[in-house]
């Protein structure tokens, strides 16, 4: 692998003739450590949720029937929670997929930047949803559609 070794200096300079505001790498990896640290995060709530999951429907299949009477009233809200559960699961699959994106994202370089006008979206937006792809406005103007 050829690694390019700019000093500092040049790179500053560089930087300032790019119309396109990309991120400083520094900057980058700031963000690429809050999505790691997201995707951790996801994928053992999505363990949690499927192992509660499983739990449940084994408890079931095992048809105790004691507990099945006494917990008779119970059983919608349980069907519900185990809905809830994988409706819940599928979305955190989403989310990671998601941050997946914009960690790729971050190693091309082009994180932070609007996919819709290439503007650069906002810090206080990208901390605090740093795998959206789209500046406030654009994100805007896409749910006034809907
Ligand atoms: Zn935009």
């Amino acid at each position: 692998m050829k690694k390019k070794r700019i000093s500092a200096k040049s790179r500053n300079l560089a930087k300032k003739t790019l119309k396109e505001k990309k991120m400083p790498s520094k900057e980058l990896k700031i963000f690429k450590k809050i999505l790691l640290k997201y995707k951790e995060d996801i994928a053992d709530q999505i363990k949690h949720i499927s192992d509660n999951t499983l739990k449940k429907s084994q408890r079931d299949a095992a048809g105790d029937i004691s507990s099945y009477t006494l917990h008779m009233a119970d059983m919608a809200t349980d069907t519900y929670d185990r809905e809830f559960s994988l409706d819940l699961a599928s979305n955190e699959r989403k989310l990671l997929y998601e941050i997946d994106d914009a960690l790729k994202r971050i190693d091309e370089k082009n994180f932070g930047i609007c996919e819709k006008c290439s503007k650069s979206i906002n810090k206080p937006r990208l901390k605090a949803l740093p795998y959206t792809r789209m500046c406030l406005d654009c994100q805007r103007g896409l749910e006034n559609i809907k």
